[in-house]
């Protein structure tokens, strides 16, 4: 039978390499959450032998229950009448199924019905889930909501709600977005008042809000009257349905299964997150870097659906008397989809990595601060990965999600006229693919986000260490082609930053964080490839194409090419 962890060697691989022993350590306490519930690990191995068995149950359901739906659900999309949001028939069962195999709480802690399962194992989960599915991982995406309230709402909210979200009997909606408020944030509008009872209530329209029907929402709103920009805003959860009223739901391009909402709260009352004024600077900064692995997580799933859709059919289609398979362009578009399709999952979980890390220090770290201990060692740590966490997630965000773009469009010209036809799934995977690169930040506040540690050249002594390490045969050459390339991006970064000229840096910003992307990636499948000798192919076209992009981003940069931004009027005619 079918199953998308089993059958998927590369998933296996990077599953095989996790090295999360710190991270579980700290979610098990010291494995002593085991005393108290006989389901959870007593060691490491203990704990990775039930990851495995959650993913194979994810592998199993989406493989078998939820793939086979995924055109229908395509076909007829939500519905909404009479005021009411409904789900496409397939997405309301594989709801059901997710939620009676209990994977509605994945990262929860036990004590409200969750899993206690790390992020990177719950990415793993999102990837099967949108490879099957592009629309379901949308609702079972968003769990973040959910971790967002036990990490800063208080007892009794974490009481109150999360057993919800861990049984399915909610969902959850995360509802930022407003007409004039949608990359910048800070101009949300939303008016968030107490009445004479003290009781917070919210008034005004949200639009574009996925699953904006849910039982439960997490909703930004200004809480500060006079204030205009994000420091005025707070984070509030309030209950949905008869609360709001849902005026319209979008007819869009693609992920048709999860409808994207425009909400009206009329006075709905509702609970503050957390503290005040925090709303945006903190929880939900933090909130969407979890949606934003979520996503990347989604751009992988569908990039390996297309890949296989586009093998599938080459090797079965037959031109000039044989498979177009064997025809060399075509094999060469297949190879640099599988290469980009490891390389991105080689990004991605390095990225999950570590945000679990950093995630679990954190935790560690309040913990032994509310005990009074010293945490002077787990606050060392904590800043660097935090460091680490806030480049490499808009990254892998920017990068999944414009290589699934790249792979869904290669995918449906393998296909010939046949993929341009809905009968084929090539069609859907690309316009399923073109939001990833648009919601949870487009991919210009991802650049905007990463530019920071990319100027900070944060792994410069990573970089330095590796490029000293001995290495020898075919995989010498290629860490020269690393050191190459990293001279071309420092020189570049030189340039930028010399030119003290904000325009020309904001734009060239692009080309640097692409170029980092390439060297980080491409020391990755480095030590890939002294573990498996097959990943040496992936690494070697991985890094001499990076190389041959870095030059070209290089040359952008130190040819001027944005010198005639300055003439925009003339050009823009
Ligand atoms: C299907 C769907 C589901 C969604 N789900 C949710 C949800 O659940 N919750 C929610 O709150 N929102 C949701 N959104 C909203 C989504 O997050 C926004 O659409 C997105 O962040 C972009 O905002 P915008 O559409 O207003 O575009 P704009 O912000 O108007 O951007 C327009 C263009 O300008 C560029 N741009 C803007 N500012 C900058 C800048 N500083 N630098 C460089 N370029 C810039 C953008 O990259 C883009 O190309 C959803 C949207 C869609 C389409």
């Amino acid at each position: 039978m079918a199953n998308y962890f089993t059958d998927n060697t590369d998933l296996l691989f990077h599953f095989n390499r996790l090295k999360l022993e710190e991270v579980v350590e700290i979610a098990e306490h010291g494995y002593t959450e085991a005393k108290e519930y006989d389901f959870a690990p007593v060691d490491y191995q203990d704990a990775l032998d039930n990851y495995r068995k959650v993913l194979e149950i994810v592998g199993d359901i989406t493989a078998n229950s939820v793939a086979p739906q995924a055109a229908a659900v395509d076909e007829e999309g939500s519905h909404f009448v009479d005021g009411k949001v409904q789900y496409a028939k397939g997405i309301q069962e594989a709801l059901g199924l997710l939620t009676q195999a209990e994977l509605m709480g994945f990262t929860l802690p036990r004590r409200y019905g969750g899993l206690n399962i790390p992020t990177t194992l719950y990415t793993m989960a999102i990837e099967m889930v949108s490879r099957a599915e592009a629309s379901l991982m949308n609702l079972f995406g968003l769990q973040d909501i959910a971790e967002t309230i036990n990490k800063y709402g208080t007892e009794e909210q974490r009481q109150e709600f999360l057993p919800q979200f861990a049984s399915g009997a909610a969902t959850g909606a995360m509802a930022l977005t407003e007409p004039d408020a949608g990359s910048d944030l800070q101009a949300v509008n939303m008016l968030a008042y107490q009445d004479a009872d003290g009781q917070w209530r919210l008034k005004g329209v949200k639009r574009f809000i996925t699953n904006g029907n849910a039982e439960i929402v997490l909703v930004l709103a200004r809480s500060e009257p006079g204030t205009k920009d994000g420091r005025g805003l707070s984070l509030f959860a309030c209950y949905g349905k008869d609360n709001i009223v849902i005026r319209r739901i979008e007819n869009k391009l693609g992920i048709h299964g999860s409808p994207t909402c425009e909400m009206q709260f009329n006075d709905t009352p509702a609970q503050l997150i957390g503290k005040r004024k925090f709303g945006l600077i903190k929880y939900v900064m933090d909130m969407m870097n979890g949606a934003r692995l979520g996503v990347a997580g989604q751009a992988l799933g569908i990039s390996q659906a297309a890949y296989e859709e586009a093998l599938r059919y080459a090797k079965a289609r037959e031109q000039f008397g044989k498979s177009i398979y064997k025809i060399p362009v075509i094999t060469n578009m297949l190879m640099d989809m599988r290469v980009t399709l490891e390389s991105d999952r080689s990004l991605l979980y390095a990225a999950c990595h570590w945000v679990d890390l950093r995630n679990k220090l954190e935790e560690k770290a309040d913990l032994l601060k509310a005990e009074g201990k010293d945490s002077t060692a787990e606050n060392a740590k904590l800043k660097e990965a935090t460091r680490v966490a806030a480049l490499l997630t808009p990254m892998a965000k920017y990068v999944l999600s414009e290589n699934s773009n790249r792979i869904t469009y290669d995918a449906l010209q393998i296909h010939g006229g046949t993929g341009y036809m809905k009968e084929f799934n090539a069609e859907r995977l690309t316009r399923d693919a073109r939001i990833t690169n648009i919601y949870e930040g487009t991919s210009q506040l991802q650049i905007v986000a990463a530019t920071g540690g990319v100027i900070n050249d944060i792994f410069a002594d990573d970089f330095t260490a590796r490029e000293q390490k001995e290495t020898s045969g075919s995989l010498a050459r290629l860490a020269d082609e690393l050191k190459e390339m990293r001279v071309l991006f420092l020189d570049a970064l030189k340039y930028v930053t010399d030119k003290t000229d904000k325009h020309f840096q904001s734009i060239a910003a692009k080309e640097l964080v692409e170029i980092y992307s390439y060297l980080y990636t491409g020391w990755l499948l480095m030590d890939e490839a002294e573990e498996d000798s097959r990943k040496v192919f992936i690494a070697r076209r991985y890094i001499i194409g990076a190389a041959a992009k870095t030059r070209r981003n290089w040359d952008t940069i130190k040819k001027d090419l944005f010198a005639d931004l300055l003439h925009a009027e003339d050009i823009l005619i």
